[in-house]
């Protein structure tokens, strides 16, 4: 079964962006999409993760037609099926590291992996208020957050982007793990060839 399918994508804002963009990923998949700042990567990732409607086309996720899914099921399948690492992460200030990582666990009911704080490198900082923090430790704590929950699909928004290149490919090393152990997928938006070559479909936007 395909995790997700998009069909001839097509979207604009004040210019046009893409067209007739299609894929799929099945378990274990992997899709980078790269292309030039203002390209329209980020609106192609929120299109693919339920967030904005496409100008033209649809996507499936779980093989249900995401516009004809009631509001009640999209919200689940929002908390619970997918994972979105935003490209400006969303901590909530004024909490732990902690605090932040264990809310998601306790929405979705989901017990928390120890394992991957340490993966993380974040054990040491977890007690600390996230305004605390450095922006790679911040991003850090973001993706511990998002597998927390363990959702099927992993949506990542240039992920390593506050990132040194030897933590970022260690932060990579981990989503592939992790779609390998929960036979998930990832759809990965970077502009960095060298991480978008480690998945297993390439797709550039150009213009
Ligand atoms: P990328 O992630 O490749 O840098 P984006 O998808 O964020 O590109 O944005 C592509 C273009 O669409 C940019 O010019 C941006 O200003 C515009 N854009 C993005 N979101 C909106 C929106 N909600 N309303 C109007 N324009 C938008
Ligand atoms: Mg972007």
């Amino acid at each position: 079964m395909a995790l997700l399918e998009a069909y001839d994508l097509s979207h604009s804002f004040d210019y046009p962006l893409f067209d007739n963009i299609a894929f799929s990923l099945t378990c274990k998949d992997s899709i980078s999409i790269t292309g030039v700042s203002g390209s329209g990567k980020s609106t192609l990732l929120h299109i693919c993760s339920t967030l904005l409607k496409p100008n033209r086309g649809y996507v499936k996720l779980f093989d249900e037609d995401i516009y004809s899914l009631s509001g009640g099921e999209l919200i689940r399948i929002r908390r619970e099926d997918i994972g979105i690492i935003f490209q400006s992460h969303y901590l909530f200030r004024g909490f732990s590291a902690y605090e932040n990582i264990e809310l998601s666990t306790l929405l979705t009911n989901s017990d928390l992996d120890e394992k991957l704080l340490e993966k993380l490198n974040i054990t040491k900082v977890l007690e600390q208020n996230v305004g605390e923090l450095s922006g790679g430790q911040q991003q850090r704590v973001s993706i511990a957050r998002v597998l927390a929950k363990k959702p099927k699909i992993i949506f990542a928004d240039e992920p390593t982007g506050n990132l040194d290149s030897k933590t970022a490919n260690e932060v990579m090393d981990i989503l592939f793990e992790y779609i390998d152990e929960v036979d998930g997928a990832l759809m990965l938006v970077t502009h960095d060839e060298k991480l978008a070559s480690r998945c297993r479909q390439t797709h550039a936007i150009s213009h």
